[in-house]
């Protein structure tokens, strides 16, 4: 049995392990289906984790988080998780991709979240032919082209910054006249000379063939416009990746808001005792790298204690 299950190995995850074995958890194990370090590894770059300065790479930030992690005690069980169980006695069984389970006094499930889909017409159908959630990974293929990036958020705007080193014009496809990003964000986008912005643009249906993707046509106040593109990213915000979590019958083990996201305390406790949620997955996250390691960290320092006294009430 172990003490703690910690699902997904992202930043709070990560954090979640290091804190739970530093803190004198004997037996913890983070199940990670890829490798860990979560959707930042897939950013071109982060300037606002604290005390990192200069430019750095989601990857590079990450890097040393794991073998931090192994130094004190932490497994690693690099497979998908397919569904944990609430069992009558208290404990959790953790249903893994390769047909086994594990059983565990505690769970914190840090599985993050995932980039939506933006939903216009042809998208599903070229996702990964030409359309993309990832600019560090599928930028290169556009080297010298021209590319369009859907969304007006801080995250759209840092990676047609991004694409801007390597594409010949960016695109930025934007439903409003105004961004939600951080200034400095937005006075980069602006200051660079092969970013256009269409603005109070939706996007209508990317098109294209065997080969991939050839445009995207545009709603723009000016009437419906051909961008002919052999890239298009969107980033347009994010789901919870909560599936884990779902009974048979579609409902969840735990309180969850509207949107999947699980109710949790400031102790990042949900409503079902010994399960605690941490980063993108909780209500009201702000679904950032510093804030993700902090509910791995108060995860973890309330699960110790919890630990302790269900090891010790069994034994009585
Ligand atoms: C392009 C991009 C740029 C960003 N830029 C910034 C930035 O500049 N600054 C910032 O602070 N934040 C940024 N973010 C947001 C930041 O990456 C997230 O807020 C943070 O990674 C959330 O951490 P997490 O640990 O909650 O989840 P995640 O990072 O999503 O990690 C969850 C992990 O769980 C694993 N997992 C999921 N389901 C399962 C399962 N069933 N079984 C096993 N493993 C599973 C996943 O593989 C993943 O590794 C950016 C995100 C993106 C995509």
């Amino acid at each position: 049995m172990l003490d703690c299950a910690i699902i997904g190995g992202g930043p709070a995850g990560l954090t979640a392990g290091l804190y739970t074995t530093r803190g004198g958890l004997a037996n913890v194990t983070m199940f990670e289906k890829g490798m860990p370090g979560g959707q930042i590894t897939g950013s071109s770059e982060i300037e606002n984790y604290p005390g990192v300065t200069g430019e750095i790479t989601g990857m590079d930030l990450m890097m040393p988080w794991p073998e931090q992690c192994q130094r004190f005690g932490l497994k690693h069980a690099m497979v998908e998780v397919m569904k944990v169980d609430h069992n009558d006695d208290g404990s959790f069984t953790i249903h893994k991709g390769d047909g086994t389970s594990e059983d565990a006094l505690s769970v914190i499930i840090a599985t993050g979240s995932t980039p939506k889909r933006a939903g216009f017409k042809g998208e599903d159908e070229l996702f990964g032919k030409g359309v993309s959630t990832c600019a560090t990974c599928d930028g290169f293929f556009y080297k010298g082209k021209e590319v369009a990036v859907i969304g007006g958020g801080d995250t759209a705007l840092e990676e047609a910054v991004y694409l801007s080193n390597i594409c010949s014009k960016v695109y930025i496809v934007h439903r409003r006249e105004t961004f939600r990003a951080a200034p400095n964000t937005i006075k980069r986008v602006m200051d660079t000379e092969n970013i256009e912005l269409i603005l109070n643009a939706t996007p209508e249906e990317v098109y294209g063939d065997k080969m991939g993707v050839n445009g995207i046509k545009i709603n723009t106040p000016e009437g419906l416009l051909d961008l002919q593109v052999p890239g298009v990213f969107t980033f347009v915000g994010m789901n919870v990746n909560n599936d884990v979590l779902k009974k048979e019958d579609g409902t969840f083990i735990c309180d969850v808001n509207e949107a999947g996201e699980v109710i949790v305390n400031l102790r990042m406790r949900t409503s079902v005792p010994g399960l605690y949620a941490a980063g993108d997955i909780r209500i009201d996250a702000p679904k950032q790298v510093v804030a993700a390691a902090g509910d791995g960290a108060v995860a973890a320092v309330n699960v110790i204690p919890y630990v302790d006294e269900v090891k010790n009430s069994r034994e009585k």
